[in-house]
């Protein structure tokens, strides 16, 4: 008989899984603990206008909407594709009168319609970084920067950054007077790697050739090898937009800080663009070389807030995406440094004994040991076969003669060996 599935791009992670995808959110934590980031948690659900003000289309075409039961017709509500607008929400109520810059960080499921593939899910889970109040340099670096750390903590020993700048192309698609709603349009073919359709759209504009030169140069071996050399192509190729130099300056900074402080950008690609149409300056992702798809990536987006009502508030900030981090491990086997948790079965030798058995995993609990109480009732050959086979450590064996003595049988499963020990040692004793 066939039972229910799990719904189209959704999954279950079962023990091995889980584990990994645990370790990654640990380590997440405790990057964001080393760089001063609180962590917020914040509902599942969003408004639906909330998302729709804001996301642009990519994300909006890809919004989980569900309907609520509310009594005066019903409300849309969407689950949410991204921290990022949940703490932009935050940023203009709760937080407003907070010293800045506010750094926050969140980590949780988020939904997309997106079409199921290898690394790509319906459901899926990011760790999200947000550093608020700052336009400086220094603030898009130490985002890098702590994606890098969490890369190389979970031991992935060879992933890449690419580093672009949304805010070249925009200034100077507006000092052609080309308005926001087709800049967006060109940046999202431009993210598709649709270049030739992105030119279209600026076809007759005096800007195109040099949208023509930033495209050339990601094809250029030697620039694209050399991010330093490939920064000062491009200033040469924006050098007659005044603002365009200057936010090619800025990606200068940001990618020497990154630099100085050890951590290596592989590519600078100037025609490089992402999905989310916020985003304002610098943008980056993180890859693997053994995947083409991207394992984080963020950037710069400082008109966010205010379009949410806000005070206007630079800010930038990066979401990695858990779940192909877990491919990225174990494509690299990199395995989870958890602590080695040491398994214990407590199994009574009879019924009338396992009141004992209770009392003596409550002891091996209170002293940190995982302790797995028989509870199928099963004979002692069955119960040691079962333990065998869930690769447990040792079995404590209660017994009516040890017990006298207030000792049990402890058996170490894996050599095969038993002694039988006082209760008040064997913590002691399991823990070694
Ligand atoms: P974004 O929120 O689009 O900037 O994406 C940040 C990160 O989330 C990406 O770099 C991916 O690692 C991950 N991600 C995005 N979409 C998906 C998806 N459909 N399934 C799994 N991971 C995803």
């Amino acid at each position: 008989m066939g039972g229910f599935q799990t719904v189209r791009g959704t999954r279950d992670l079962l023990a091995e899984d889980a584990e990994r995808q645990r370790f990654i959110i640990d380590t997440a934590r405790k990057t964001a603990e080393l760089y001063g980031y609180e962590e917020v948690i914040t509902p599942i659900v969003e408004s639906y206008e909330l998302l729709n003000a804001k996301s642009g289309e990519e994300i909006r075409q890809r919004l989980f909407i569900i309907e609520d039961n509310g009594p005066v017709g019903h409300r849309k509500i969407v689950l949410r594709p991204e921290f990022t607008a949940s703490i932009a929400r935050l940023a203009t109520t709760t937080l407003r009168n907070n010293p800045k810059p506010w750094r926050i960080f969140s980590v949780g499921s988020v939904y997309r319609y997106d079409e199921p593939q290898r690394g790509r899910y319906r459901e899926f889970w990011q760790s999200n970084f947000e550093l608020m109040g700052s336009n400086k340099p220094e603030a898009d670096a130490e985002i890098i920067l702590l994606t890098n750390r969490l890369m190389r903590a979970v031991g992935l020993h060879k992933y890449e950054f690419k580093l672009g700048h949304v805010g070249i192309l925009r200034a100077i698609l507006s000092a052609e007077g080309i308005d926001e709603p087709t800049q967006n349009a060109i940046l999202q073919r431009m993210e598709k790697k649709e270049y030739d359709a992105a030119l279209e759209l600026i076809q007759n504009c005096r800007c195109r050739q040099r949208f023509q030169e930033l495209i050339n140069l990601r094809m250029c071996d030697p620039f694209m090898a050399d991010p330093s050399l490939s920064v000062e192509r491009i200033k040469t190729i924006v050098r007659s937009y005044e603002k365009a130099s200057r936010e090619t300056q800025n990606l200068s900074e940001i990618l020497n800080l990154v630099k100085q402080s050890g951590c290596r950008i592989k590519t600078v690609d100037p025609a490089f663009a992402r999905g989310l149409e916020y985003y304002t300056g610098m943008i980056f992702e993180v890859y693997i070389p053994e995947l083409d798809i991207a394992l984080g990536g963020g950037g710069r987006y400082d008109r966010l807030i205010e379009a949410f009502g806000g005070e206007p508030t630079p800010a930038t900030g990066v979401a990695h995406g858990l779940d192909r981090i877990v491919l990225a491990m174990q494509m690299q086997k990199a395995t989870p440094t958890t602590a080695w948790r040491k398994r214990v079965a407590v199994v009574p030798v009879n019924d009338a004994l396992k009141c004992e058995a209770l009392k003596i995993s409550q002891i091996l609990r209170e002293a940190g040991i995982s302790a797995e109480l028989e509870v199928m009732g099963r004979k002692m050959n069955k119960a040691m076969e079962d333990a065998d086979r869930r690769k447990v450590n040792y079995a404590v064996i209660v017994g009516e003669r040890e017990l006298k003595q207030g000792a049990v049988v402890l058996r170490n499963l894996a050599k095969r060996e038993q002694t039988t020990i006082e209760i008040s040692k064997l913590a002691k004793t399991i823990i070694g």
